[in-house]
């Protein structure tokens, strides 16, 4: 499991919430449901959501929550994160419309950090530029894909970033050249409370026809391969090696189609855990990713680290990229 950091946050303030709204155009939503905004379609009751438009909001909404004690996540297109039956009494921060934008200057994309990834990635294809092909499929906001350093078929983001531009969590504007952050495998290395605003993306001017090739033989792998029809966060582990995938390592422990309340290990992909009918549980997930944790290390001697961020509420900042 993720270790769980020391409480050291006030928690969620109702009198600040006049402040807050002052700050933002969009009406502030309360006791939000957790499988309302995740891919996971699970979760008890996110106290409070402020949808930021612009980076200037944000900034002052993370000074204020900061200058208060307060504890904040920010929340992506939820499709890595598994929200606890519990709910989270905290000021979850989601990018709205106004930071969907991408700016053009030749191969170089600033893309806002609201944006979908696979968007981008179709639209980028659309107009014959490479670098985003192992993108397609995969339901990340381009801020939860940078965050994430999302990837597949051997390629991952952080290979195409150029810049990321974020606000620190007491609302310092930041921002970080690729090598600055010390990427690795699901992991960019952005500093705890950092929130990525907009990436500057590098791609390459390529051959139509082979990009959309390209794009359609990972739409087809993932199709054959993963049960995009039921709800999910794709993969639950990450894999120990790419010679050890965790999927396959799973399924030579018997654990495809192990079912814990209403959720299961799927019987496509032994890494995914799915949510079939919509009745299952953070407690059921948790229960399932502790069982095949148990077995890996037992029977297999091996550690599997979730790759899934778990959400419960003593994990008082937006402290995942540990
Ligand atoms: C069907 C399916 C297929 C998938 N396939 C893949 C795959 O092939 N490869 C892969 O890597 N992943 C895959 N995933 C997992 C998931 O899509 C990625 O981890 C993705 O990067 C998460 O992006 P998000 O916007 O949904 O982030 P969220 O799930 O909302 O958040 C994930 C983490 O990112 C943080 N975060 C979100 N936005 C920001 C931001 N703006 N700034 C800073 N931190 C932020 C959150 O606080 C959280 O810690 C899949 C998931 C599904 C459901």
């Amino acid at each position: 499991m993720q270790a769980v950091p020391p409480l050291q946050f006030n928690s969620f303030s109702e009198s600040l919430i006049p402040a807050v709204q002052a700050l933002v155009a969009v009406p502030l939503r309360f006791d939000v449901s957790g499988s309302s905004l995740t891919t996971f379609a699970i979760g008890g009751a996110l106290r409070g959501v402020v949808t930021v438009d612009t980076v200037q909001e944000l900034v002052h909404v993370l000074a204020l929550l900061h200058r208060e004690g307060q504890p904040v996540r920010v929340l992506g297109n939820g499709s890595n994160v598994l929200v606890s039956d519990a709910g989270l009494n905290e000021w979850i921060v989601k990018l709205g419309a106004g930071l969907k934008r991408i700016e053009v200057d030749g191969s170089r994309f600033e893309v806002f950090g609201a944006a979908s990834l696979m968007s981008f990635a179709r639209r980028a294809s659309d107009d014959g530029f490479s670098g985003l092909e192992f993108a397609a499929g995969i339901p990340a906001s381009i801020g939860g894909a940078v965050f994430m350093n999302a990837g597949a078929h051997g390629a991952e983001i952080s290979s195409r970033v150029a810049l990321v531009r974020g606000v620190m969590e007491d609302g310092l504007l930041c921002e970080w050249k690729r090598d600055e952050l010390p990427w690795r495998y699901r992991f960019s290395g952005l500093p705890v409370g950092a929130m990525v605003t907009s990436v500057v993306l590098d791609l390459v001017q390529g051959d139509k026809e082979t990009i959309a090739r390209k794009c359609s033989e990972n739409l087809a792998a993932r199709r054959a391969t993963q049960p995009l029809a039921l709800p999910s966060a794709g993969s639950v582990f990450k894999n120990p090696s790419p010679q050890r995938p965790a999927g396959m390592i799973l399924e030579a422990l018997g654990m495809k189609g192990h079912v814990i309340g209403g959720a299961a290990v799927s019987d496509l992909h032994a890494n995914w855990i799915v949510n079939p009918k919509r009745e299952g549980t953070a407690r059921d997930v948790l229960a399932l990713i502790e069982l095949c944790r148990q077995k890996a290390r037992a029977e297999g001697g091996i550690e599997l680290e979730p790759e899934v961020k778990i959400w419960t509420s003593r994990a008082s900042t937006n402290s995942d990229n540990k």
